[in-house]
């Protein structure tokens, strides 16, 4: 296509191949006028539109990246939360086992509370619930005297991720657990008292009670009770019993309690009185030594003398008595504990 510009007309020229003739179109000058125009226009409107454009690309680009950057934050906000979840998770299972582990202890403890009531002998007071837990408790321990414990470390098994429903519901449950826990807790607290009180009441009965062998020979020469007196061969009350233990051998207090007379007579030889409690006193007879002043406060077990022959007596021997109130009472049934076993 080629303009051809002449003063008042414009020839438009069109040269198609050649073999073909050329063909001319003349047009006012006007209509270049109106082409250019319309041609710088048409720019014009390119130009504007590319601008706006570019412009608008821009921006969306710069969104874009906004929305990217806060997309990669909620997805690390979105990780860390559930990062924070499976952590509580965690924390709840820890807690469950925590308050298995306790279960065992406190079931441990009452146990070990049922055998001490039952080394104490305080299990015949007790109620049926109680004797029924200790025949459990007996079992058990027959169990665990039969299966040895075996270290056990390893652990293992299939992937199961836990539902979030699980977890809740473990959650709950070991929150009873603990409330149940708590409670039990303060019982145990509560009965741990109570046995600690009956078991000082008990020992404290025992000490003061005198049930130790006074010498360690046994051997019984005469009993409580009549008999033949052995100097006037009359029928005669022993108001004790006697021990056949040798010269020199140690007297040993049957009782915690308080020496109230120490002294010397025809009949009774060297002899000590001891208070007890409850109104109980024992007398010990024809010693060779007294190795107590009155007053002194002796412990059950203690040496307070050494057998003899002294006073009113065939022989080396310990004329033991016990006195209920002032009255002389057998001491056979007093007499349980061998001194090594108290
Ligand atoms: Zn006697």
């Amino acid at each position: 296509m080629k303009l051809k510009w002449k003063p008042k007309k414009l020839t438009l020229v069109i040269i198609p191949d050649a073999n073909q003739s050329v063909v001319r179109f003349r047009v006012p000058h006007l209509f270049a006028y109106i082409a250019g125009a319309s041609f710088s226009l048409l720019l014009l409107i390119t130009l504007i539109t590319y601008a706006l454009h570019a412009q608008t690309t821009k921006k969306a680009n710069a969104l874009q990246a906004k929305l990217s950057g806060a997309n990669q934050q909620w997805n690390a906000t979105l990780t860390s939360k559930d990062k924070a979840i499976e952590q509580l998770q965690n924390e709840v299972i820890q807690l469950s086992q925590q308050a298995e582990q306790m279960k065992t202890q406190v079931e441990e403890m009452k146990k070990f509370e049922n055998d001490l009531k039952s080394i104490a002998g305080l299990d015949a007071n007790e109620t049926g619930k109680a004797v029924a837990s200790t025949t459990v408790n007996s079992d058990n321990k027959s169990t665990e005297e039969q299966t040895p414990p075996i270290a056990i470390s390893g652990i293992g098994g299939s992937p199961n991720p836990a539902s979030q429903e699980a977890i809740m519901h473990l959650g709950e449950q070991t929150s009873a657990s603990f409330t149940a826990l708590n409670s039990e807790v303060k019982e145990l607290q509560t009965s741990l008292t109570e046995t600690k009180q009956k078991v000082a009441d008990k020992q404290h009965l025992l000490a003061i009670t005198p049930t130790l062998y006074p010498t360690n020979i046994k051997i019984v020469t005469s009993t409580f009770g009549y008999r033949t007196d052995p100097f006037t061969h009359r029928p005669s009350f022993h108001s004790g019993i006697d021990f056949g233990a040798r010269e020199n051998d140690a007297v040993y207090a049957t009782a915690d309690g308080k020496v109230v007379s120490t002294g010397k007579d025809i009949y009774h030889g060297n002899n000590i009185v001891i208070e007890h409690s409850k109104g109980l006193r024992t007398w010990y007879m024809h010693l060779n030594k007294i190795l107590v002043n009155n007053g002194d406060n002796v412990v059950k077990g203690s040496t307070i003398g050494l057998v003899g022959s002294t006073g009113r007596s065939t022989g080396p021997h310990l004329h033991y008595e016990v006195l209920k109130n002032g009255e002389s009472i057998d001491p056979k049934p007093y007499l349980k504990a061998n001194r090594k076993d108290d």
